[in-house]
């Protein structure tokens, strides 16, 4: 059997991981994953619950009646919710402030860690999130940690919210991804903290094909190094 080769790539948001993890799992023809996807998708759940972001105690009870899952399609990790495939309602600044929150809960985070760990014992994968090479792939055989600073994240979000028609401003953008940052590095539980063994990527001044070329140095060095 072929061996299964893991690569992780954690960062803040809008450091380009999915653009990243996305063009890394076409040229090694691997499954891109995406972890946000699916505290997002919790996130939405909750929202549609009428359930309030902060209300721990209700959020960990509703757990029960989350049917969560990720199917392959077309190469990459597709969310299901209930049955049916998530689309772009999991992308809007209210969805990403409920990721957020819901992500802090370590009853959440438990809930989704054997669905993330799955998807990598099978398949050769990319999985892009926040805790990938600390918790859920420790093992990866790469791992990256994509950083650019925060003014350069927020205009390239804000371009993508635009594009999607939605309703925002580059300074709420900025103030958005400043919080959820705060939140989701001071958090007790799986903190989006670089691990050890990462390799930090700064792509602040690389266009994504760029960016795409030092990766794959990085991973085939890697991988040789390793003998892979
Ligand atoms: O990557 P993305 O911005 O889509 O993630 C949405 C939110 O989900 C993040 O702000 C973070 O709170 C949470 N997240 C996480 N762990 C991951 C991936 C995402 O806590 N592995």
């Amino acid at each position: 059997m072929e061996k299964i080769i893991n690569i992780a790539i954690d960062g803040p948001s809008g450091s380009g991981k999915s653009t990243l993890a996305k063009a890394v799992a076409k040229h090694y023809g691997f499954i891109y994953v995406d972890t946000g996807a699916l505290y997002r998708t919790v996130g939405l759940y909750i929202q549609r619950k009428g359930i309030e972001p902060t209300d721990k105690a209700a959020i960990v009870e509703a757990l029960d009646g989350l049917d969560i899952g990720m199917r392959l399609v077309d190469g990459g990790g597709v969310v299901f919710l209930d049955g049916k495939p998530v689309g772009d309602e999991i992308r809007t600044p209210k969805s990403s402030m409920y990721a957020s929150h819901v992500s802090a809960i370590p009853e959440v985070r438990a809930y989704l860690l054997d669905l993330q760990r799955d998807i990598a014992r099978k398949n050769s994968t990319v999985m892009d999130g926040r805790d990938i090479g600390t918790v859920i792939l420790p093992n990866a055989h790469v791992k990256l940690y994509l950083v650019a600073n925060d003014e350069i994240r927020a205009k390239r979000r804000y371009a993508e919210l635009l594009e999607k028609g939605q309703k925002v401003t580059e300074a709420e953008v900025l103030s958005d991804m400043r919080q959820r940052d705060s939140n989701d590095s001071s958090r007790e539980v799986a903190p989006a903290v670089a691990a050890e063994d990462a390799v930090y990527l700064d792509n602040g001044a690389l266009t994504p094909e760029e960016t795409l070329d030092r990766a794959r140095e990085i991973i085939d060095g890697a991988l040789a190094d390793a003998k892979i």
